[in-house]
């Protein structure tokens, strides 16, 4: 994994330390020796992570901080604040103006690149889902804000068996967080993965009394239900080989004890904002992706997924020579349905309609509403013979049984249907659904409830 660091120091040789380091890993390196220099480094360069040196002359670290956490368009570039190991209040500052994370002087090199490389792979799959997201709608621009602007009432699970040890952290997080504490490894998996509402952030004292918190670690890291949700540690400072074995397996933070109170409250709610931000991302793109090929009256898929997606389907089919064939399906007088018992009762037909498709077709046939009461099916690997079968089949299912939807007697509904199949390679797609549209009017002037077969 590569990434590009912006620096930031007003020591020379602080900022070739860290530039020798990461190249030697082959990090792509930039520098900047004051605040506005690296405020514009970060517009000009889009940095995948930003290592910021807290107190320079001029803007100091954490207003850098402030700014690009505060833009936008930068908000979303990691920064790991770098701070003088006797100035611990500077970390507390760092991590309420936003910063992802600090590092103390001397930089030690493990902790540097496992904290670098953690943030970057976060960073990576955030872009991802941001690019997916923007380009979908502009709900991003929507979330965004409402992403930023809390991260009070996480829930969060502590797993801690030292009594003293669990007040003092509740004490620290009441007021802000809903804490759920438990002491046993397999009472902490059962509560985390059956949670109704899930954990946004799982808090693990790796110190355990009575069992190995790593091994927590990686149960929980193994499991579907978890696998996402943040990680954050509690280690006494000597463990340091455990630390590393913690932060490999893909823990997302930790504190050294004995725990300062102010550094887990910011921790925890820079955890639970990257948590609520990702996620939001994922339902996002998930709903967008839905949203741009789906019906929501039928869950059918819609005209534009049928002419985006079925261009090349065609194509495929055409230069495999394979057969493939189309169903053009219209209700009969559903004007007089929806006059007669309700535009509500003519949504409910449209979606038991939809029903009765679903019923009469295989999972790989397309199934589209393509316009209010008119839909058109796809079925690969299907000939004319074959699709006159099914839409026959089709059309008697819808016709043999009356429709109930609520309260209004029972309706008669019938469909026409008119069929064309892939002729050969001079086909498009245009051309395949003319033939199935004309094959349908002809069913409706054949007097309806009936299946047509377009010439060839
Ligand atoms: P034909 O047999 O010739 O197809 O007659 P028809 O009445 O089905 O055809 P027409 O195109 O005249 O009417 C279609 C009706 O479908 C008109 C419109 O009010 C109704 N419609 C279109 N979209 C929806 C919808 O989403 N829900 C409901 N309930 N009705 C719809
Ligand atoms: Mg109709
Ligand atoms: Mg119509």
């Amino acid at each position: 994994m590569t990434a590009r660091v912006l620096v930031v120091d007003d020591i020379l040789a602080n900022v070739r330390l860290l530039e020798a380091k990461l190249t030697a890993e082959y990090f792509e390196v930039i520098t900047a020796m004051n605040g506005l220099d690296a405020l514009e480094a970060v517009a000009r360069n889009k940095p995948d992570l930003i290592l910021l040196e807290v107190m320079m002359p001029g803007i100091d670290g954490i207003e850098v901080c402030k700014r690009i956490k505060s833009n936008p368009a930068t908000q979303h570039i990691p920064v790991v604040m770098v701070t003088a190991l006797d100035q611990p209040e500077d970390r507390v500052r760092g991590l309420n103006a936003g910063a992802d994370d600090f590092l103390t002087k001397p930089v030690n090199d493990i902790s540097l690149f496992c904290r670098i490389k953690s943030l970057v792979r976060l960073k990576m799959l955030t872009d991802e889902l941001r690019i997916r997201a923007e380009t979908g709608d502009n709900i991003h621009s929507m979330l965004r804000n409402e992403v930023l602007a809390t991260a009070e009432q996480g829930r969060i699970l502590l797993v801690d068996t030292r009594e003293t040890s669990v007040e003092r952290i509740k004490s620290a997080l009441s007021g802000h967080h809903i804490v759920t504490s438990v002491d046993d490894p397999n009472l902490a998996i059962e509560t985390a993965a059956t949670a109704s509402v899930p954990f946004e952030l799982i808090v693990i004292s790796l110190e355990q009394v009575k069992f190995d918190g790593l091994r927590l670690c990686s149960q929980l890291r193994s499991l579907e239900a978890t696998r996402q949700t943040p990680i954050l540690i509690l280690v006494e400072p000597d463990d340091q080989t455990r630390l590393l074995r913690a932060l490999d397996m893909g823990v997302n933070d930790y504190l050294l004890r004995p725990v300062d109170r102010q550094e887990l409250l910011a921790r925890v709610n820079t955890q639970i904002k990257r948590w609520r931000y990702t996620e939001q991302l994922r339902s996002s793109v998930k709903a967008s992706i839905e949203l741009a090929v789906t019906d929501s009256l039928t869950g059918l898929y819609n005209r534009r997924y049928l002419e985006t997606h079925l261009t090349s389907l065609i194509e495929h089919f055409i230069n495999r020579g394979k057969s493939l064939a189309v169903l053009a399906v219209d209700v009969d007088f559903f004007k007089p349905i929806n006059d007669t018992y309700g535009h509500d009762a003519g949504d409910k037909v449209l979606q038991e309609l939809a029903v009765r498709i679903r019923e009469n077709t295989r999972t790989i046939d397309l199934c589209c509403r393509t316009g209010g009461e008119e839909f058109v099916l796809v079925l690969p690997s299907t000939n004319m013979a074959a699709a006159h079968v099914i839409a026959e089949r089709l059309r008697k299912s819808i016709a043999s049984k009356l429709f109930t939807v609520g309260q209004t007697p029972a309706i008669p509904v019938t469909v026409s249907i008119g069929v064309a199949a892939l002729n050969n390679v001079e086909d498009t797609l245009d051309k395949l659904l003319k033939r199935a549209d004309s094959a349908l009017y002809a069913a409706k002037r054949e007097g309806r409830n009936r299946v047509v077969q377009a010439a060839a």
